[in-house]
């Protein structure tokens, strides 16, 4: 069993990742899992990026026994290897304006308001990724225990306009630290 990068066949693959189609003989990042509903293996396919992100360790591995030219394998290194030493990057899927004030912050378990920023956050278990809750923008620090996640959290943000991604910068850019304490 081993995972594999490949130029797309067809444009039918979905990224596990993102959710987003990956383009006809794009390059993809496939995980090959044992098939939990029978026989043999199945494949999950990941644009290399969303791999990097959400998937570090199948994907260092397989970057390292691979001689083929991978385009923008450094950065794709550098992302992994981030992830992989923050355990709880991978689980980040994302920013959005909060669309109501019912949600409860993972990390300091207080109610996310109406309109405020929070992290979508997925875990992964046995090739699922599941929906996990939310996280305030304002507690990344304490949750992923670095600040250096708004990359991350761009990539998984394609809902959102340039404005709101401009807005998700600014945000970004205010110590966290200087947030009232929960
Ligand atoms: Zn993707
Ligand atoms: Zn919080």
């Amino acid at each position: 069993m081993s995972h594999l990068f490949e130029s797309a066949s067809s444009g039918r693959s979905k990224c596990r990742g993102c959710g987003r189609p990956i383009q006809r003989e794009e390059l993809r990042f496939g995980e090959r899992l044992p098939n939990p509903f029978g026989e043999g293996e199945m494949t999950l396919w990941f644009h290399p990026a969303c791999a990097a992100y959400k998937r570090p360790e199948p994907l260092l591995q397989t970057l390292g026994g691979t001689l083929e030219n991978i385009p923008d394998r450094a950065r794709l290194e550098r992302a992994a290897r981030s992830s992989l030493a923050h355990r709880r990057l991978p689980r980040i899927d994302g920013a959005e304006r909060s669309p109501s004030g019912q949600a409860k912050c993972r990390s300091c378990h207080k109610p996310i308001g109406r309109g405020s920023w929070r992290i979508r956050l997925v875990f992964y278990e046995e090739g699922l990724f599941s929906p996990g809750g939310f996280v305030h923008l304002d507690c990344r620090k304490a949750y992923f225990e670095t600040d250096d996640i708004l990359d991350l959290v761009l990539h998984f943000s394609s809902g959102l306009s340039d404005g709101e991604r401009e807005e998700l910068k600014r945000a970004c850019d205010t110590d966290p630290t200087r947030a009232p304490l929960p």
